[in-house]
C-alpha cells in the first residue's frame, strides 16, 4: 500500500518492523484467523491470543539479543507475501485511539519514511491511504491501538457530519 513512496528493496534490506524488543512488542501485528492458520500450518508451535476479533502473537520469550522475531519472517522475507496483515502493509503508519478519536500516526523507528518531508507522508494519506485505513478499521477495530507516546499524529479522522 506504500509502494508509491517506499520501495520493496528498502523493506527487504531492513525488516526492522518484523523484529521486536520488550519495549515495542505491543507493535506485533494483528492477524486474521485465516493468516493464523497459514502460519500454524508451517509452524505449529506458534501460539496466538484473541484480540477484539483478531489475533496477536503470544510472546513468551526473547532471544539472547533480547529480540522477538515474528514467526512469519523467513530468510527470504515474510512467508505471507502480499497477504501479510494489514498492520504490516501500512507500517510505519499506525492507527491509534488518541483521546477517544481515531488518528493516523507514524512510527519514528522507520528511518526510511520518517526522514521524508511531512508533505509527502501526509500527501499519501490524503491521496486515499487514510480513507483505506479508516475503512479497514471500521470492519477490523482490532487494528486500532491505544495511543503510544512519541508517535506523531499525522491526521485525525474527519468528524462525521449528519445533516
Ligand atoms: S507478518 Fe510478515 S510483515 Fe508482518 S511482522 Fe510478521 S514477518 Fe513481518
Amino acid at each position: 500500500m506504500l509502494k508509491r513512496i517506499l520501495s520493496g528493496e528498502s523493506c527487504a534490506e531492513c525488516r526492522l518492523c518484523c523484529v521486536f524488543d520488550r519495549y515495542d512488542v505491543w507493535e506485533t501485528p494483528v492477524f486474521t484467523e485465516q493468516l493464523c492458520r497459514r502460519i500454524a500450518a508451517q509452524k505449529p508451535e506458534v501460539r496466538f491470543v484473541p484480540k477484539d476479533g483478531g489475533y496477536i502473537l503470544r510472546v513468551e520469550s526473547f532471544d539472547e539479543e533480547g529480540l522477538f522475531r515474528c514467526p512469519a519472517l523467513t530468510p527470504t522475507g515474510c512467508m505471507l507475501g502480499d497477504d501479510k496483515p494489514f498492520d504490516c502493509r501500512i507500517w510505519p503508519y499506525r492507527i491509534m485511539n488518541v483521546g477517544g478519536r481515531r488518528a493516523i500516526t507514524i512510527a519514528s523507528i522507520c528511518e526510511e519514511l520518517y526522514s521524508r518531508p511531512l508533505s509527502q507522508l501526509v500527501g499519501l494519506l490524503k491521496d486515499g491511504l487514510a480513507a483505506d485505513i479508516f475503512a479497514y478499521a471500521d470492519s477490523h477495530p482490532e487494528i486500532v491501538k491505544p495511543y503510544y507516546e512519541g508517535y506523531p499524529v499525522l491526521m485525525f479522522e474527519p468528524e462525521k457530519r449528519y445533516i
